[in-house]
Formats: structure tokens, sequence, C-alpha cells
């Protein structure tokens, strides 16, 4: 059978840029598009050896590496227009940096919140994602290309929590972006989802939970969960990104879709 929903092939020719792909979540993600037989995968990340390393490891043939902070709208620009230039196209974006706290703990409340950590951070997991979404989308749309945009969110944009209020509220603006987006986006074909995951035991979460060891992480997440039996790893939310980036998902836009072993308990 040759149709993508049997095959290995799902994002066979495509042209992707995955911004946090040096690490955690983004990397995995940038592994399962090359296997899934994407043209050319372009990782945007400030951590500029563990990028070359992973662009390196997946095939320089396939993937690359480019220097990219989100935060600055300019270099989100001047990432699309590369990319656009170097292959023709932007089929799928997948904005996914993102950052669990700025200078300060992760512990803030609404009534020790340092606002200069909050705007930093909102810098990189607000501001970011908009700047990609705009610049993906314009490329998109003067390009005439039926594309995919796929957001990183998280389980903290459903739901409130006394502490990470700055996180919190960063990734509940990626919900409503891409709920925003994808109204103004399908008329042009171009969808736009988000992917939502529970904890994962990527750098990012280690950080916070202050373990090294994958087994202590592990016990931890798994505490959080109804569904027993493993933990979310981050090829099994690079699996939930290829669904919402390929035809496999062609009529779904504007969806969260959750990553969490049940976590939301919804
Ligand atoms: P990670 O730390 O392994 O990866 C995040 C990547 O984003 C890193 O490579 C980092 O360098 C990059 N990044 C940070 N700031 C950047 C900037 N300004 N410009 C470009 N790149 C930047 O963590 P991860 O868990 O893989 O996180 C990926 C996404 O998943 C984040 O948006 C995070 O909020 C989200 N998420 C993670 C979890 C989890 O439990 N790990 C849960 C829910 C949501």
């Amino acid at each position: 059978m040759t149709d993508s929903t049997s095959s290995n092939n799902k994002l066979q020719g495509k042209v992707a840029i995955i911004t946090g792909g040096a690490s955690g979540i983004g990397e995995a993600t940038a592994r399962e598009f090359a296997a899934q037989g994407a043209r050319a995968i372009v990782i945007a990340d400030v951590q500029d050896e563990k990028g070359q390393n992973a662009a390196v490891s997946i095939g320089s043939n396939v993937c690359t590496y480019v220097h990219c902070d989100v935060s600055d709208e300019e270099q989100v620009k001047n990432l699309v227009e590369s990319t656009v230039k170097a292959y023709g196209r932007l089929d799928i974006m997948f904005s996914n940096a993102g950052v669990l706290r700025s200078t300060h703990a992760c512990d803030q409340t609404v009534l020790d919140m340092d606002l200069s950590a909050y705007d930093k951070l909102m810098a990189v997991n607000a501001r970011g994602v908009a700047a990609c979404v705009k610049h993906a989308a314009k490329a998109m749309v003067e390009g005439r290309v039926r594309g995919s945009i796929v957001c990183t969110a998280s389980i903290g944009a459903s739901v409130g929590s006394e502490k990470s209020v700055d996180y919190i509220m960063s990734k509940h603006a990626v919900l409503g972006l891409v709920r925003c987006a994808s109204l103004k986006l399908g008329a042009y074909g171009i969808r736009v989802n988000c992917v939502s995951p529970g904890p994962v035991g990527t750098p990012l979460l280690k950080d916070i939970l202050g373990y090294e060891n994958d087994e202590e992480v592990d016990k931890v997440v798994e505490s959080n969960y109804t569904l027993k039996g493993g933990v979310v790893r981050p090829k099994n939310v690079a699996d939930a990104v290829v669904f919402l980036a390929s035809e496999d998902s062609q009529f779904v836009t504007g969806h969260n879709l959750a990553m969490d072993g049940g976590f939301l308990r919804v």
C-alpha cells in the first residue's frame, strides 16, 4: 500500500523547521521526521553544539542546524526565509522551543511573581511561538503551500496551578494562538494544532525535579498518570507531532492533542 496512513513515509518530501530541536522532544521529532521521509529538516535552537551534533547524527543530507533565538522576531524571519530559499518551500513548522523558567526558580506564585523573569519566559514561550507561527504562515500563504503548523503547548495550557504561574500562562497563550491562527489560516488550507505533553523526562523536567537519575524521574512522572505501565517518552510526543504534521490528520485543525498518560483526568 502506498497511502500515507500505512507507510513509513508519512512526511515524504516535506520541508520542516523544528525549533528547540537540539534536545528532548524537538530532537526526537527531528529523528522521527527523518524516519518518515522528510526531505529537509532544519533544527533551530540556541544550543549550537547540541544542535549541530543532533543534525549530524540524523544525517547532514537531510538535517541541518541553524542558530535561532525564537524570542527575536528578526532571527525567526531569517530562519523561515533561509529555509524557503534553500529548499524552495516550507511544509511544516514545529514551534516547540520553550523554557520552564527564566532566571528564577519555577515556584513563582501570584503573590511573589517576578515580572522581569515573567517577561523573559513569555518572550520565548509565547512571543517566540507567535513569531514562528506568523512567519511560517506567511511563507506558506505566499508559496501556496497547504502546510501544517504544530506548536508544543503543555497540559499546563488546560489547568491552573498555584506555582509556575508564568509558565502556565505562557502555555495558555500557545493554545489561544493555535485556536486563532487555525481560524484565519483555514482559508488557505493551512492547519494549526498543538500537542500537549504531560511530564516527560527531558532535561527541562529533570531541571525542575532536581533529579539526574532517570529511574527517579520516571517514578515521579508515572505517579502523575492515571494510565499505569510506563511513561511518555519524547518519541511518543514525536509520534503525535508526526500525526498532526501529516495527511493522517488532514481534517484536524485548531486541536490540542494531549499526550499525558491521562494526567489531565478529563
Ligand atoms: P528541552 O529543554 O530538552 O528542549 C527545549 C529546547 O528549546 C532546548 O534545546 C533549548 O535550547 C531550546 N530553547 C530554549 N530557549 C530557546 C530560544 N529562545 N530559542 C530557541 N530555542 C530555545 O525540553 P523539552 O521537554 O524537550 O521541551 C520542549 C517543549 O515541550 C517546551 O516547549 C516545553 O515547554 C514543552 N513541554 C515539556 C514537558 C516536559 O515534561 N518535558 C511537558 C509539557 C510541555
